[in-house]
């Protein structure tokens, strides 16, 4: 019981630490967006994984989209096929296409090539960070005033889809989105050209705003479910672990640690039927403690748990093939079930159980049979049949060792034909 005890107290404190922890959390009424570090960890793998997972097989759609938006821009300024703006701003356009095709190009590549999964990090926010910078500044060499308002449309959905698709730490997808910002304006005011600084600000910055509120919204989400699934797999683990325990206790004895007799009983019927259909001997050891009502008397109760649980240890000792099992019958009385043993292979673990015993030399101050805690010991071994119950072997042990006590305790007695 006092192991018992032990396991309880030393399993209990991490567990259910994390589990307040992951309670306290969800209970926030403003989610931070960040946990104390081993959480933090798990979750931004998670999300990493996630946003790979989702490049990886929703790229195409990417495609798609880039592709949709070109050819709505470039119909608005072609009639019958023809382009009707200023040819130059074709080949802007064109160039900016081919370096928005690159970088989402660049990115699936990465993000199929399992290898750079690490790096994540190291190629989405760089690709990222110049296809937005190109996407703001390019048209800036556009000489259509109508084309250059409209080319903003593209910065606004690539950002849209940064901070709302990408399954990004929202920190992470604002450093990519107001860096951008910053890059673009300082590139821009290094270039010799016509840049529309109030139409960059009003979108650029808005439309960061806009997204760190979504992106808000959807991080909270993503960390409260990941918090909840957390949750289930700890209270998961803790019920797999109760009900382990619950099991252990079902079969165990409370004072000594061996098997109790339920659990005897079932593996004693389990080995019966494994005996009798590979025709092998199954042999049973019976042990009970002599005059133990007179060391309880003497000694006390206490120091009588005390003996029993030390008697216990040495049959324990004994069992040692994987098939033996060592069990507390009732009371005094142990049992030694040895599968695949015959009457004389269990007469010697029997003999050997005896002299260890004696080996232990508990003092007992009330025995007729000697200065110390004794055992009598009764053996029966069958070859199980079908005209054979599993409760005749018992018996017969049973009847082996009511021999040993009347023909005067502290030996050994098999049942050959008893
Ligand atoms: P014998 O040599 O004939 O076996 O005599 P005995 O006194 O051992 O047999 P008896 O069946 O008369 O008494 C068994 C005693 O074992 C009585 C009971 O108080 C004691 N006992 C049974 N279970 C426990 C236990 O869990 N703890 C303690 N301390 N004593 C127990
Ligand atoms: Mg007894
Ligand atoms: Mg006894």
């Amino acid at each position: 019981m006092g192991s018992d005890k032990t396991a309880r107290t030393t399993a209990a404190p991490a567990w259910e630490a994390e589990y307040d922890l992951v309670r306290e959390l969800l209970a926030q009424k403003f989610m931070r967006l960040s946990f104390p570090a081993r959480l933090e960890t798990e979750l931004r793998e998670r999300m990493q994984r996630r946003a790979i997972t989702t490049l990886r097989e929703n790229y195409w759609m990417l495609f798609i989209m880039a592709g949709a938006v070109a050819l709505v821009i470039l119909m608005q300024f072609t009639v019958a096929g023809n382009w009707i703006g200023p040819i130059e701003d074709l080949q802007v356009m064109l160039r900016m296409g081919a370096i928005a095709a690159a970088a989402l190009l660049i990115m699936t590549i990465c993000a199929k090539a399992s290898a750079l999964d690490p790096y994540y990090d190291y190629y989405v926010a760089p690709v990222a960070i110049t296809l937005l910078v190109v996407l703001a500044v390019a048209p800036a060499f556009l000489l259509d005033e109508t084309l250059r308002q409209r080319s903003t449309y593209v910065v606004i959905y690539t950002l849209l889809i940064l901070y709302g698709v990408a399954n990004m730490p929202l920190a992470r997808a604002a450093l990519i989105g107001f860096g951008s910002m910053g890059i673009s304006a300082l590139v821009a005011s290094r270039l010799d050209v016509r840049f529309d600084w109030g139409l960059f600000l009003q979108y650029f910055l808005l439309t960061n705003l806009v997204g760190l509120g979504n992106g808000y919204v959807l991080e909270v989400r993503e960390r409260r479910l990941f918090l909840q699934s957390r949750l289930l797999e700890l209270e998961k683990r803790q019920l797999n672990k109760l009900s382990e325990r619950l099991v252990q206790l079902s079969r165990e004895d409370g004072l000594t640690g061996l098997a109790n007799r339920r659990h005897f009983n079932d593996t004693f019927l389990l080995e019966w039927e494994r005996a009798r259909r590979e025709r092998h001997s199954l042999a049973l050891v019976f042990a009970d403690v002599d005059h133990f009502k007179a060391y309880n008397d003497n000694h006390g109760h206490l120091e009588g748990d005390r003996a029993l649980a030390a008697v216990a240890a040495v049959l324990q000792r004994v069992a040692t093939r994987p098939g033996d099992l060592a069990a507390r019958y009732g009371g005094e009385e142990f049992v030694l079930l040895l599968p695949n043993t015959d009457l004389d292979g269990a007469g010697e673990v029997a003999e050997q159980l005896l002299r260890a015993v004696d080996a232990k030399a508990l003092p007992h101050k009330a025995s007729s049979v000697g200065k110390h805690v004794t055992i009598s010991i009764g053996v029966a071994a069958v070859v199980p049949d079908v005209h054979l119950a599993p409760a005749q072997l018992i018996d017969r042990a049973d009847t082996a060792l009511y021999q040993a006590k009347e023909s005067g305790r502290h030996r050994v007695v098999l049942c050959d034909r008893c």
